[in-house]
């Protein structure tokens, strides 16, 4: 049972050009509480407002907290699609254990995602490439100073209506390769969406900035030549007309993006090598014209064409800086099964 409080003062929701992404909230919010003894209990649908936290809790100290990232879409003919809710709760259950925090039950994280959807159904834009992001993030509140799993958590779900990532079209990005600093290590919590993992990234991502690059590609913590993922996104590559990606390795996110497709290539025919990638044969790719396409994937931008590396000095143009014609057909496909009018035979909308 969820108890729903609505709002009585309801917010004036911005213009649609306006969104950008995470600026804006909906009207309400679901809130989950846990403690040893009661277990997950007080499921509530509140008016979206500040939470008060107690300065010793648990989370402000040793980083216990995990979150998601997923989109719910509405389509030309009016109907809300949410794309693989269950696989991000699966994901987040598995960064739930990694990170010592108590599991949620991925019906009842359904069921919630479901009703606050219907609570601020208006909140979901229309205009072409926009929808409601939606975060589900647990953290520690026990206000315990003890290096030890807090015995009391909040689970919350807020919504965000973000705009068009490419109001102007999919357009080729530039990325900046690190090779001094890693963003996780294989043993580490890479593969978990825990918030030190994006803490880390970004003296990193604003060092890139500054040297005119839009991303960072990260490598692996102990060689630091495997590639790992681009900024918050898996990374996929087309050499001698071969798609590969890296291995799961431990350190890498596993997306819900990647995952996908992997899945539409494999039902065109095209097989996805998963296998570990170096920094070295990518150049050596480029450099001899069989680096044919890289993207990154992610719910954010669904496909980013990168053309461009910049690695120890040296600049790699991929793919003449065009986006590539498989980067292309892939988020065609992805965004028409989030906006219904490809039709989805792999049963990922709900
Ligand atoms: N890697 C990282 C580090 C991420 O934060 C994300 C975004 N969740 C991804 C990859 C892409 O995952 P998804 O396709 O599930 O959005």
């Amino acid at each position: 049972m969820i108890h729903i409080e609505r709002s009585t003062n309801l917010k004036v929701k911005p213009a649609q050009e306006k969104l950008g992404f995470g600026q804006y909230f909906t009207d309400h919010m679901f809130m989950l509480d846990y403690d040893v003894t009661k277990g997950w209990h007080d499921a509530r649908i509140v008016p979206y407002q500040p939470i008060t936290l107690d300065p010793a809790a648990k989370v402000f100290h040793y980083g216990q907290t995990i979150f998601e990232g997923l989109k719910a879409y509405r389509g030309g003919d009016s109907r809300i699609r949410l794309f693989r809710p269950e696989a991000n709760i699966a994901r987040m259950n598995r960064s739930n254990v990694r990170m010592s925090v108590p599991q949620l039950d991925s019906d009842q994280v359904l069921a919630a995602l479901e009703k606050l959807i219907e609570v601020d159904a208006k909140w979901i834009p229309s205009e072409p490439g926009t929808s409601l992001y939606i975060r589900p993030f647990v953290f520690a509140t026990q206000p315990v100073l003890g290096v030890a799993p807090s015995e009391q958590y909040q689970f919350i779900i807020i919504m965000s209506p973000v705009g068009a990532y490419y109001p102007e079209g999919i357009n080729p990005v530039r990325i900046f390769v690190e090779s001094e600093h890693v963003r996780a290590s294989v043993g580490g919590v890479g593969e978990a969406k825990t918030a030190g993992n994006y803490a880390a990234t970004f003296m990193s991502q604003q060092t890139a900035k500054e040297a005119g690059y839009t991303q960072v590609m990260w490598l692996d913590s102990a060689q630091h030549r495997f590639i790992e993922e681009v900024g918050s996104m898996n990374v996929f590559f087309r050499i001698d007309g071969k798609v590969c990606t890296p291995a799961l390795s431990g350190s890498i996110l596993a997306g819900i993006t990647r995952s996908s497709i992997i899945q539409l290539l494999a039902s065109w025919g095209i097989a996805v090598e998963e296998r570990t990638i170096s920094i070295e044969e990518l150049y050596e790719a480029g450099r001899e014209g069989r680096l044919e396409e890289a993207f990154g994937t992610g719910t954010a931008a669904v496909v980013s064409p990168i053309g461009e590396l910049c690695w120890q000095g040296e600049r790699l143009i991929i793919g003449e800086s065009r986006t590539g014609e498989l980067a292309k057909r892939l988020y065609d496909a992805l965004t028409g099964i989030q906006y219904g009018t490809v039709e989805d035979t792999f049963g990922w909308v709900k």
